[in-house]
């Protein structure tokens, strides 16, 4: 059995081993997408002078409050002309300022009338004002966007303001999709009896679609072994990075993952993770047609297999495909925690920010059975006891992972 810190090590290790291949998409489908490449302006912003106010372009003279104002120019329509001490032009925010032009006067603070504008009593201006000048936000040739980042509309404004219509991302991992058991019937369909939704699959769909990763779904399988086979083989050989399959992982009789997994040809890495819920988890690998493929056998209990993703793929793929830091927070205990075993734990709770002192608190939810649905919709956070730390108190600090 492997520690948490060693389990995620050696599945780091493996996935930083993955060829992620690059493509390029137009911007418009670059959102949260991890660049692969830096990018660079090949324009000045903005690239050429431009007033930052309604109002006259000035040729700068000491004492002068009376122009004549002979043109217009507004954002896009430029005019020729040019500006002396004695005249202006009326100019708009974004228009270009012509020859001679160096400072701009609000309309606020003048008066116009038969095309001379007046400056207003009290009204000062100052040489070089409002007027924005060619490269003063970035310089050609600069960087705007390095290598790694995830692209959110923020940098989706820069790269469209630079004139950028294409960037190269990384490849999004594709993660095929397996659930196991006799008892699951798929949402629609009727369910009664023994059997139950076979909801993993749409737990993890959703994970998977929250990290921007494709998947192919290939539903649910009996836990008949050759069945198992033939779906795992099929998998396998499709276009996917990843094999993620849900339950049959465990000591049961009808536990056929691993067994199928090495008939197949798959290298098991390890099973076992010594931590709470989620302990089953089994982490393989397969070379297919000189592709690697790893795969994760997650428990079939809803929460465990939550639990096993966050931490083990969706943790993992923050740092390693990402360039990211997961998101943690360091809480106080609103009450005690029983844990007397030397296990790690993963607590669901929920994280709350006191309004004055900013401090979060964390509560744990009732039932932290790993079948518990309802308590894990509530939750937002797992709260990590770590190995050596046994029954906690009102008052400790816990590190917690946010869900
Ligand atoms: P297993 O890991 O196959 O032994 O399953 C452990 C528990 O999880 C059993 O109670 C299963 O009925 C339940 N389970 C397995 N797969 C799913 C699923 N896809 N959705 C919801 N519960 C499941
Ligand atoms: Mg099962």
């Amino acid at each position: 059995m492997k520690s948490y810190i060693e389990a995620c090590r050696i599945i780091k290790d493996e996935i930083q081993l993955l060829e992620t291949g690059t493509e390029e998409v137009t911007l418009l489908n670059s959102l949260n997408r991890v660049i692969s490449e830096d990018i660079f302006s090949d324009i000045n912003l903005p690239s050429f002078d431009n007033s930052a106010m309604d109002g006259i372009v000035i040729n700068f003279k000491e004492g002068i409050s009376k122009w004549k104002i002979d043109s217009e120019i507004s954002a896009g329509k430029f005019a020729q002309t040019y500006i002396g001490e004695d005249n202006a032009a009326l100019i708009m925010t974004g228009a270009k300022i012509p020859e001679g032009g160096n400072t701009v006067i609000p309309v606020e603070d003048i008066s116009v009338e038969n095309d001379t504008a007046i400056l207003k009593s009290g009204a000062k201006y100052k040489f070089g004002q409002n007027i924005r000048k060619a490269g003063q936000d970035l310089k050609k040739n600069e960087l705007i966007a390095g290598k790694f980042i995830t692209l959110k509309p923020r940098h989706i404004s820069l790269l469209a303001s630079c004139g950028i219509p294409k960037v190269r991302v990384l490849k999004k991992y594709n993660f095929g999709i397996i659930t196991t058991g006799d008892e699951l019937v798929d949402i629609g369909s009727k369910c009664s009896g023994d059997k139950i939704y076979a909801s993993n699959l749409y737990t993890l769909i959703a994970l998977i679609e929250e990290l921007n990763m494709d998947h192919t779904n290939f539903g649910i399988c009996n836990d008949n072994k050759n069945d198992l086979r033939d779906v795992i083989h099929t998998s396998l050989h499709s276009n996917i990075d990843f094999l993620i399959t849900s339950g049959g992982v465990s000591v049961g009789k009808f536990d056929f993952v691993m067994e199928v997994l090495k008939e197949l040809g798959a290298e098991i890495i390890f099973w076992k993770v010594n931590i709470k819920p989620g302990k089953p988890l089994l982490f393989a690998k397969i070379n297919i047609k000189g592709k690697k493929k790893l795969i994760f056998g997650l428990p079939g209990n809803p929460v465990s297999s939550f639990v096993n993703f966050h931490l083990f793929i969706k943790n993992i793929l923050t740092e390693s495909y990402f360039h990211s830091s997961r998101r943690t927070i360091t809480a106080e205990l609103v009450n005690d925690l029983k844990k007397n075993d030397l296990k790690r734990h993963f607590i669901r709770g929920i994280v709350d920010q006191n309004g004055n002192s900013g401090k979060y608190f964390v509560k744990e939810i009732e039932n932290q059975s790993s079948s518990n649905m309802m308590g894990l919709s509530v939750s937002n956070a797992l709260i990590t006891i770590e190995e050596d730390r046994i029954n906690l108190k009102t008052g400790d600090e816990v590190e917690c992972i946010m869900i």
